[in-house]
């Protein structure tokens, strides 16, 4: 039997019924229930001694009903139970409790209980532990009576741990001879890993639960080494299947860009640049994601690429995810462009003059250089020859948007942009590690943002330190969270602000309101007069352009700074600072706040550095929050966690590598298990990465 495509209802004990609950916790086959592993174990006979207890830390532990008294409380009871270790007591407490407890509890019991450690007059206590009490019998009949050691699951509304344990033991007493290895003899010889059957034993029925973290790590290790398996053996065969252009370096345009520019390449443009230059001049089709902070200066970058096209008879397009974003791309190329002899234009949505007109020229090929937005994904867009695409923001397209535009010309190369740093170890797992180029250095002559976290009640700060600026012709922003404060009562919401900016803060200042509510073109014509300056001050929700350049808007103030993700902060700081004059980014708080909200603002101003932040907000969130609702299908591991695990990915990566190297079509014996779980379980989603 094929236990990783046999649905859990079939399992002896389960049903359609329980089928149903256990599919709540993530089980869906016998193997997702034998990989569902116990997150605590119950030792019996364990003596955790109730004196080394620390107050503030989860605890575990088994010990003596010496006591059990209810008292009053408030207009109902408290249940008070002392446990004994034979030298000193614990109190246990519940302030809310049913018979399911009281009648279950006796004196001379043993009774294990969990939870976190405070102090009441002198005396270790939890309130509201979780306990199980050990002496009395389950419906499993001696099986897990007997054992020393009882592994804890999580579980969900309407099964309780005997069941639980009882599902878990029917797998392995009827289906243990069918647990089939998943790796190669030569990684578990490598790693020193037992075979799958007897680790997952192991882990279920332990008897050391010390060892357990240890045999847990295979299946992390699994995890990644199929991931990274997977994203090897797409870009093998892509760069295979895929005969792209094979463009020469004429150094006629991109010679007369470089000579006209007024100022130098970083060297980490530079670097990125030859990059993509090595792509495009090999014959494979280059798909490359180019990554770096805002204003690292990837539009440049990417206008070489867009001239080594050109000046190689192609055409060359670059699509942003809005009109404002085009717009801004349009001019600053226009711009850059100006002395050369080259025909651009912009296409956007909508009917305008002039677009009929547009659109000849593109599929005639008159066109050299086209930017615009998703209009250039419509079907009755056509090119004459397209040699690159370029695409800002990539993450905001989805994947089959993407992979529109490349359809339309003749496996172009591709180029995607954005702004938003992803740590390595993420990247790795959802990129593979060729593919991605990263800008990690600003321009020089940039003045350090300089970043203050203030709460509420020194709000005011920041109100004059945005008059100060308006009054030296500088704009500003405003940030807030919620559009309406029907949702979150107490978020200040962006009309509430604007009235009181216009009223009270600000009232000398130019002000107005975006947000997400508003239609598109209104959006745009406001921002267009924020960058003609018609505007001092922007309220706004966080629907600001990411990308978005007003090198006159110097300050941003950013309210309810404490209910944002790190990464978002960071962008939306992205928009000042884009000059060379000094700017401010205020970060207002208001209580309540977390723990890890006064973390995020701390890291804020500790750092600008684009990465450094992203590699603090995996760690804040965890990998599955860090992207957008549109890529996290692709990074949810059920054991690994990219960064605890760090250093098994980058041996995954490794063995991976070098599995494929000396065979890349896994067909040797050696290989067998490695293809048959492949082809079981990874074969579908390796065709969602190939965009
Ligand atoms: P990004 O797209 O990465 O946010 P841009 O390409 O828009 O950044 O560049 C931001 C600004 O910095 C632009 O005005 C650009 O002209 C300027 N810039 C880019 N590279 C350099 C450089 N090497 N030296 C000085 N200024 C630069
Ligand atoms: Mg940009």
């Amino acid at each position: 039997m094929d236990l990783f495509n046999t649905e859990i209802k079939f399992l002896k004990g389960v049903g359609e019924y329980r089928a149903q609950l256990l599919s709540k916790l993530g089980i869906f086959t016998i193997n997702d229930l034998l990989e569902f592993f116990p997150r605590d174990y119950i030792e019996r006979d364990r003596k955790q001694s109730i004196a080394e207890l620390e107050e503030g830390k989860l605890a575990s532990l088994t010990g003596t009903v010496v006591s059990i008294s209810k008292k009053p409380y408030g207009r109902s009871e408290q249940l008070n139970v002392i446990l004994s270790d034979g030298d000193d007591q614990l109190l246990c407490t519940w302030f809310r409790f049913g018979r399911w407890l009281t009648d279950q509890l006796q004196m001379g019991q043993k009774l294990w209980v969990s939870g976190m450690i405070t102090a009441f007059k002198g005396r270790f206590q939890i309130i509201h532990p979780e306990t199980e009490v050990l002496d009395i019998d389950d419906d499993t009949g001696s099986f897990w009576h007997s054992r020393a050691v009882l592994p804890v699951y999580p579980l969900t509304d309407k099964l309780n741990i005997n069941q639980m344990r009882k599902i878990i033991y029917n797998a392995f007493q009827y289906h243990a001879a069918e647990i089939e290895e998943t790796l190669s003899e030569d990684i578990l010889q490598k790693f020193g890993w037992l075979p799958r059957r007897i680790s997952l034993q192991k882990i279920h029925f332990s008897i050391n639960p010390a060892n357990v973290t240890e045999l847990k790590k295979r299946y992390s290790f699994e995890e990644l080494f199929y991931n990274q398996l997977m994203l090897a053996r797409v870009r093998r065969q892509h760069d295979d299947a895929q005969q792209g252009i094979t463009f020469t370096i004429h150094k006629t345009y991109t010679t007369q860009l470089k000579n006209s520019l007024p100022f130098k390449l970083t060297s980490a443009q530079k670097r990125v640049l030859w990059e993509i230059v090595e792509d495009m001049t090999s014959a494979k089709q280059m798909n490359r994601l180019l990554q770096g902070d805002v204003g690292s200066g990837k539009t440049i970058v990417t206008l070489f690429a867009m001239l080594l096209a050109v000046e190689n008879g192609y055409q060359a397009v670059l699509m942003a995810p809005t009109e404002i974003l085009a717009e801004q791309h349009f001019r600053s190329i226009t711009g850059y462009l100006e002395n050369m002899d080259i025909n651009i234009a912009l296409l956007k949505g909508g009917n305008y003059k002039g677009k009929k007109k547009i659109k000849e020229q593109m599929k005639s090929g008159e066109l050299q250089i086209i930017i615009g937005t998703h209009a250039l994904l419509q079907k009755d867009v056509e090119f004459a020859n397209v040699g690159l695409v370029a695409v800002d923001e990539q993450h905001r397209f989805g994947v089959v948007q993407r992979s529109l535009i490349p359809r339309k010309g003749n496996n172009p190369d591709l180029l995607y942009m954005s702004a938003t740093p992803i740590p390595r170890s993420l990247a790795l797992t959802v990129y593979g590690d060729l593919t991605v180029s990263v800008i990690d250095e600003l321009p020089p002559g940039r003045k350090e943002i300089k970043t203050v976290w203030r709460g509420a009640g020194r709000r005011e700060e920041a109100y004059a330190e945005i008059r100060r600026e308006i009054a030296k012709g500088r704009q500003a922003y405003i940030v807030c969270p919620l559009i309406e404060e029907s949702e979150k009562s107490d978020l200040l919401a962006a009309e509430t602000l604007f009235e009181e900016v216009q009223k009270y803060l600000l009232p000398r200042s130019r002000a107005e309101i975006l947000h997400g509510r508003m239609k598109t073109a209104e959006k745009d014509e406001i921002m267009q007069r924020f960058q003609t300056h018609e505007i001092d001050v922007l309220v706004a929700t966080t629907v600001i352009e990411v990308g978005i350049d007003v090198r006159n808007a110097t300050i941003m103030v950013i309210e309810h700074a404490e209910r944002f993700g790190l990464s978002q902060l960071h962008q939306l700081r992205g928009r000042v600072g884009r000059g060379s004059d000094a700017s401010w980014c205020y970060l207002i708080s208001y209580p309540p706040m977390s723990k890890e909200g006064a973390e995020r603002l701390q890291t804020m101003v500790a750092t600008n550095d684009g990465f450094a932040i992203a590699e603090k907000d995996l760690e804040l969130r965890g990998p599955g929050e860090f992207f957008g609702t549109a890529q996290s299908g692709m990074n949810i591991f059920k054991h690994a966690n990219i960064v605890r695990d760090r250093q098994l990915l980058i041996h995954a990566r490794a063995v991976a590598g070098w599995v494929l190297e000396n065979d890349p079509q896994l067909e040797s014996e050696e290989n067998r298990n490695i293809i048959s779980t492949y082809q079981r379980l990874y074969a579908e989603r390796e065709k969602l990465f190939n965009f």
